[in-house]
Formats: structure tokens, sequence, C-alpha cells
């Protein structure tokens, strides 16, 4: 019997999504770092989550990820109550350092080693300086939450909060400079705001704080850790004062260029400069 060619199944590819339907996705659902970068710059916004733009990672970049890999591996070996041992440590980094997915990576002239041997240091820094102890269990360790989209009005938050440990909210940087406390705090307010909300959301309360923890690339490496207080009634206004100005800004394709200091290392500078 032959069948009708409509039951028939195809194995041709779903047609790509139009800019529209892509613009549509990105008003329901908004993470940190989306809403940070519309922020810093609505042209490179365009580039990376409208026009799908995927660039070679920058060493750093590399290094942040693989040190992120190694701590995540730890923390769900602690949750799990098999905690990893340094060996088994340097094994899971040497596995995540192979791991370059799908991008690449911008290496210059035998920068990799150098590289692999700053990241290497640092978790070694964060496992002797966190004072977490290797036995203690964490409340949550990367755990994906979606807020009601309908609660406040606004398009549904979505995030992955790394590291829940004593209430607290943890999530972690690298950076090539010691942070200021105060600085640190206005410029990752955006995403500690959305930690606050979706915390909030997946546990019903109050989160008793929000840590930062740096770790920075010096000669000696270091760890700083920025203690934050919970969302106060005023930061959750601005966040959502914030995704309004997003979602408009969606709405009327308000994709203008930022130039500024960021510029500099602006992994679509080229196509920047032929926009218009
Ligand atoms: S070069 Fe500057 S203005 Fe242009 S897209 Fe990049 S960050 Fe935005």
């Amino acid at each position: 019997m032959i069948e009708p060619a409509s039951s028939v199944p195809s194995s041709a590819p779903a047609p790509a999504p139009t800019e529209k339907e892509i613009i549509g996705h990105l008003q329901r659902k908004v993470s940190a770092s989306r809403l940070t970068l519309f922020l810093q710059c609505r042209l490179k916004f365009f580039f990376r989550y409208v026009a799908g733009i995927v660039k070679a990672k920058t060493a750093a970049l590399h290094v942040g990820s693989a040190v992120h890999a190694v701590l995540k591996a730890w923390n769900k070996a602690r949750w799990k109550s098999q905690p990893l041992t340094l060996r088994e440590l340097h094994d899971e980094f040497s596995k995540a350092w192979a791991d370059v997915g799908d991008e690449p990576v911008r290496w210059e002239q035998g920068e990799e080693a150098e590289e692999k041997q700053t990241g290497w240091r640092l978790v070694e820094t964060y496992i002797r300086e966190s004072n977490i102890p290797a036995e203690s269990k964490p409340e949550a360790v990367e755990v994906p939450v979606e807020t009601d989209p309908h609660q406040h009005g606004l398009p549904a938050l979505i995030g992955v909060l790394d590291l829940v440990q004593a209430g607290k909210i943890i999530d972690y940087k690298t950076s090539g400079q010691t942070p200021n406390a105060e600085k640190v705090a206005h410029t990752n307010e955006v995403q500690t705001s959305i930690y606050a909300v979706l915390y909030r959301e997946a546990t019903g309360r109050r989160e008793p704080g929000i840590e930062l923890h740096h770790l920075v690339k010096l000669k000696n490496p270091k760890l700083v850790i920025t203690a934050l207080e919970p969302m106060s009634e005023t930061q959750q206004a601005r966040l959502f004062r914030l995704l309004e100005a997003c979602v408009h800004g969606l709405d009327v394709r308000d994709f203008v260029p930022s130039p500024g200091l960021q510029c500099v290392s602006c992994e679509v500078f080229n196509e920047c400069r032929a926009w218009s």
C-alpha cells in the first residue's frame, strides 16, 4: 500500500525561524545575559541573538568556562556526598579545557599553555580559599528556573543558579582585576536581581543574601567574595522597568549601536562599522 504523500515522514529540516519569530521569543523569555547585553549595546544584542552571528571565543572566555565547569563538577559531587579529590578535579579541568563546543577559541601564538595553567591555578585557589568544606552539602547546584510570565505582567525570566549554599545564592566570576565591592554590586545588579526573583519563585522564600565569588587572574590568583544584601523593593522595581524597556525596544526594533570603551574588545566590531 502506498502511503498518502502527506503522511510520509519527511527528513527535510524545519524552516529557519523568521526574524519576527526570533524577536517574539526574545520578548517572551529574558535571561540575565540577554538583558545585560541589550542594555550594554542593542546592536550587539541584535547581531548575537537575532542575526545569530557566532564568533570565536576569546581566551578569557574559555578560561572562565573551563573554571566554571570544574566548580560545577565540584559542587555536584558535594551534593551527591561524593567529594572529588584534587586529582579528580584536575581531570575534570582537562576535560573542560578540551571541550570548546561549537565555538573555536581565538588563541594568540603560544597563548594556550599559559592560559591553561592560569585556569587551573584559579581552581586550586578557589578550593583553598573558599572555606567551603568538601563534605558540606549545597542546597542546589546549577538549577534551571523559569518564572511565571503572568505574575508581574512581564516576560518570563529564565536562568540557572550556579550554587545555593547555606541559603545564599552564589555566582562565580573570573576577572583580570580585583573588583571594587560597590561597583560590582552595581554592574551585576541586573543579574543578581534576576537571580533573586528566580530564587523566590523556586523556593517561595526571600533569599538571605547573594555572594559574587570573583576569581582574580593575578600573578598570585586570589578569591574576592562580595556579599550582597537580599534584593530590595527598589532594585526589583528597577529590574522590572529595565525589562519593560527591553520588551519595548524589541517591539520597535530599536537596535542602535552604543559606541564606547567596550567596543575595543567587541567581536562584531567589523559588522558594526558596516551598519547604517
Ligand atoms: S563595536 Fe561597540 S557599538 Fe558596535 S556593536 Fe560592538 S559594542 Fe556595540
